[in-house]
């Protein structure tokens, strides 16, 4: 297995980071994943473009422009045999003795990369469809920036991991905000695809825009609102979204089945045209 650390490709086990880096310390850093689908990177792009606002929000140097990252990560997939899978991008602020102000402007952001091998086409969890549980938001609030800092959603998704379920929709006030690691979506029983708009509150998912865009394009309704855990109990359909589930079908909440408990015929649809735009033909 071979990963990217600051310039360089180099076996796993010989890939080594400061103890001093502000990502360790701090969680001063800013994350970001693409898919991978025979071979090819899914909505590329779309990724690096928030990655380089992510950086931006918080004042860290994007070492790489568009074409550079998109080089490295076809290198990093060339070299890993990669067909089916992820890449993982870090940039954290750099290696600096401790302290909490940002360090001398000339301190390098740190940067890795890896690949990892998974399933995400033949998918038996997206087939029977997932179940989720509901916790509380416990986040900062700019959850619009991709940061490294993930403890509460750690937390959440290890209550879910207890809990055996696939994921926890976290909410605020009421409203569902997202998943731990996804953007959460309900169908009403007229058929209204409902989602959260963007705001601080959450964030900004790739796979979101391209499933609100695939849906408009073939006629569905889209609603950006927020809705309530109750009405996500009710609802006709439910699912979730990433990079790396693509679209998921949420078949209970918290115990409560939701659409008789099957994936729902909508989200199927989705699935299906999120599959052929990712190039899973
Ligand atoms: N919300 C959160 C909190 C996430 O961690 C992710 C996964 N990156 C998403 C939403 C989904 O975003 P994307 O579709 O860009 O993977």
């Amino acid at each position: 297995r071979i990963v990217y650390v600051n310039g360089r490709f180099v076996p796993y086990e010989e890939a080594t980071i400061s103890i001093m880096d502000r990502g360790f310390l701090f969680g001063d850093g800013i994350y970001e994943v693409s898919a991978v689908v025979n071979g090819r990177l899914v909505d590329n792009e779309a990724h690096l473009a928030r990655l380089d606002r992510s950086l931006g929000e918080i004042g860290i140097r994007n070492p790489h422009d568009a074409a550079g990252w998109t080089r490295l990560e076809e290198d990093l997939v060339a070299r890993n045999g990669l067909t089916e899978g992820l890449v993982y991008m870090e940039v954290t602020r750099g290696v600096h003795e401790r302290d909490f102000p940002f360090p001398p402007a000339e301190v390098a952001p740190t940067v890795v990369m890896f690949t990892q091998a998974k399933t995400i086409l033949a998918s038996p969890l997206a087939e029977r469809g997932a179940k989720v549980i509901t916790v509380e938001d416990l986040r900062w609030k700019r959850r619009d920036i991709k940061s490294v800092a993930l403890l509460a959603q750690v937390l959440a998704k290890q209550q879910a991991a207890a809990a055996g379920v696939a994921e926890a929709w976290m909410h605020e006030d009421g409203l569902v905000t997202e998943g731990g690691s996804s953007t959460a979506f309900i169908i009403t029983e007229d058929g209204r695809i409902v989602t959260r708009p963007l705001s601080t509150a959450l964030l900004p998912g790739i796979t979101r825009r391209a499933v609100m865009r695939l849906a408009e394009e073939n006629g569905l309704t889209v609603e950006e609102r927020a809705f309530t855990v109750e009405e996500a109990l009710s609802a006709a359909e439910a699912f979730y979204t990433s990079a790396s589930a693509f679209v998921m079908p949420v078949t209970e909440i918290d115990g409560t089945r939701v659409g008789g408990g099957q994936p729902g015929p909508l989200t199927r649809r989705l699935r299906g045209l999120y599959l052929e735009m990712a190039g899973a033909g």
